[in-house]
C-alpha cells in the first residue's frame, strides 16, 4: 500500500484512527457508509492507496477500479437497494471544485433505496 496522505481522512479511516460503520473489506479497497446519507442506502467505495480523485488514475489501477465497479452491485443489494429494474441504485464519482468533490481521495458513491433519493 502506498503512503497514507497524513492530512487525508479517508486515509485516516483506512489506517482505523477514525472510525467508520465498515461494509466491506479486502487488501485493495474499503467500503463503508458515508457520514451524511443522502439517501436510504449511501456507502462509500474506496481504494486503500491514497489517489486524490479520478483525475489521478492510470492504467496500473484498471483492475481495482474494474474489481469496485462490479462489487458495487453486489454491496448495493446487500445493504438495501431493491432489485433492477424497479428498484436500483445510483453511482457518482466526484471528482474536482467543478464535480462537487470535497474529500480528496478517490471515492465511489453508491447510493439507493426504497424511496426517491434527492437530486444530489
Ligand atoms: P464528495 O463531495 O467529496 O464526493 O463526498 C464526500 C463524502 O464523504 C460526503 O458525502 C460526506 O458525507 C462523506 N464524509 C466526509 N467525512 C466523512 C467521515 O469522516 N466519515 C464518513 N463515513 N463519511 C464522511
Ligand atoms: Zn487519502
Amino acid at each position: 500500500m502506498s503512503t497514507p496522505d497524513p492530512t487525508c481522512i479517508f486515509c485516516k479511516i483506512v489506517e482505523g484512527k477514525i472510525p467508520s460503520r465498515k461494509v466491506y473489506e479486502d487488501d485493495e479497497m474499503l467500503v463503508f457508509h458515508d457520514i451524511n446519507p443522502w439517501a436510504p442506502v449511501h456507502f462509500l467505495m474506496i481504494p486503500k492507496q491514497h489517489i486524490a480523485s479520478m483525475a489521478q488514475v492510470n492504467d496500473s489501477h484498471q483492475a481495482l477500479l474494474g474489481r469496485m465497479m462490479t462489487l458495487a452491485p453486489k454491496l448495493a443489494m446487500q445493504e438495501g437497494c431493491r432489485p433492477y429494474p424497479e428498484g436500483g441504485f445510483r453511482i457518482a464519482i466526484n471528482t474536482g471544485a467543478d464535480g462537487r468533490q470535497e474529500v480528496h481521495h478517490l471515492h465511489i458513491h453508491v447510493f439507493g433505496g426504497p424511496r426517491p433519493w434527492a437530486k444530489g
